[in-house]
């Protein structure tokens, strides 16, 4: 059975064929300039974007009315897991964007819509969700960014930190607090379109390995947010930008499975074709033992992030589900690709073995929609409710 099989029986055949036209797009020269921009030390080239937009891929979700493609939750998986399979950093970057421009088609009024959406969709207008700050992620709650009341808008003043291509986006959705400088109001959401503007400041955090993320701080100084741009109202954004934050787990914990399935794959073509003390190197028991546990690990997390994508896609919200599929998925991932480094050899470690990507992209995942204690935390306050004494 092909490893992808139990999501694929669930998607119409419109979305069978979008998953075959991200294969067919991310199995060829993108794989591979990819990889040489990683050898490189550097971002995989932007062109790929304007590309993958042009598949539609952008609008993967929105609705049809506005040029999307609305397929399910289970489809954006697959789709993005065919990308992860070449890179992470890459698949996490699209498909944060095509989140973005999601949400749009989802919730904006008919004014963003009209002025925002046509953009989004083809790649020119990049819209990262932008909470965390450089004093902190986890508490999203003690951000200082502050919106203050102006003519007609708002002014937007302080910074946002890693933010997923954040030196190539023309926009941010800004969670800031709105009232006075001091920044003691309410936390409100914004689309935040800037493009070039003066009062918007970027500079690459620079991670080596992980350069395709685009990781940046943007700094706001008084930069002017007019009146249609409001998502969420003060008091409300918070739990508006916390309502998608499950699924958005299980979607990076579904690219990380993708990721390490790679690998091993990678691994074992590579060492049923290297020879050792005269046979395959698959031919000598206690290496195929360590390949066989990344087999079994990789399965047990495949079924876990399978059960919550489920959920999610038959429209529950599992909070304990998704943090665990997380954290199980990113954990396997990152332990799974380095045995994989490790049992090829030296070469795994070379920066031209795509092991090596996988393992430096992945290893980010560990931060991004939440860390290992964060998703701890939520699956422990909810340990008497998920695992009652007695099951009713
Ligand atoms: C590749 C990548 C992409 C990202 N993209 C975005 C983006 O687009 N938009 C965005 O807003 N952010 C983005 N982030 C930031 C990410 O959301 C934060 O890194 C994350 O929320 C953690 O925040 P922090 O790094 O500031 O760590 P901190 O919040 O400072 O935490 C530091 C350490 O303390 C631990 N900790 C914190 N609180 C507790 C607690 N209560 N109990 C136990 N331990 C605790 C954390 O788990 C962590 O180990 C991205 C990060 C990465 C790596």
């Amino acid at each position: 059975m092909d490893f992808y099989q139990q999501y694929d029986a669930h998607l119409s055949a419109d979305e069978r064929d979008h998953v075959a036209t991200a294969r067919a797009f991310c199995a060829g020269a993108f794989s591979e300039s990819v990889l040489a921009a990683h050898m490189a030390g550097e971002a995989f080239p932007e062109k790929w974007i304007t590309e993958w937009a042009a598949l539609g891929m952008l609008g993967l979700q929105a609705k049809r009315a506005h040029g999307g493609l609305e397929a399910s939750y289970l489809c954006k998986i697959r789709v993005a897991q065919e990308m992860a399979r070449h890179g992470f950093a890459a698949a996490f970057c699209l498909n944060h964007h095509q989140g973005g421009a999601t949400r749009l088609s989802q919730t904006g009024t008919p004014i963003q819509i009209e002025r925002l959406m046509q953009p989004a969709l083809r790649g020119e207008l990049l819209l990262t969700t932008a909470m965390t700050e450089p004093a902190g992620g986890s508490d999203v709650s003690a951000l200082t960014t502050t919106a203050v009341l102006v003519d007609g808008g708002w002014a937007l003043s302080g910074t946002k930190a890693w933010m997923t291509d954040g030196l190539l986006v023309g926009g941010l959705i800004v969670l800031a607090r709105v009232g006075d400088a001091a920044g003691a109001g309410d936390i409100a959401s914004f689309y935040v379109p800037f493009g070039e503007a003066e009062t918007v400041k970027r500079s690459e955090i620079v991670v080596p390995g992980a350069r395709s993320f685009r990781l940046a701080e943007v700094t706001f100084d008084a930069h002017f947010i007019p009146e249609w741009c409001l998502i969420a109202a003060p008091g409300a954004a918070l739990k508006a930008s916390m309502t998608s934050v499950n699924a958005a787990r299980v979607h990076v914990a579904a690219m990380c499975i993708a990721t390490l399935h790679a690998a091993l794959s990678e691994a074992v073509d590579y060492c049923e074709g290297r020879q050792a003390f005269g046979k395959a190197l698959t031919g000598h028991q206690g290496l195929r033992w360590e390949l066989a546990e990344v087999s079994v690990r990789l399965e047990a997390a495949n079924s876990l992030v399978f059960r919550a994508a489920e959920q999610i896609q038959t429209g529950g919200n599992p909070v304990a589900l998704a943090a665990q599929a997380k954290k199980f998925a990113v954990d396997t991932a990152l332990w799974g690709i380095d045995q994989c480094v490790r049992i090829v050899g030296a070469t795994g470690a070379s920066a031209a073995h795509r092991l090596n990507m996988h393992f430096a992209e992945v290893r980010m995942a560990a931060y991004a929609d939440g860390t290992n204690e964060m998703l701890l935390d939520r699956v422990g306050r909810g340990l008497s409710t998920t695992y009652p004494k007695s099951i009713p």
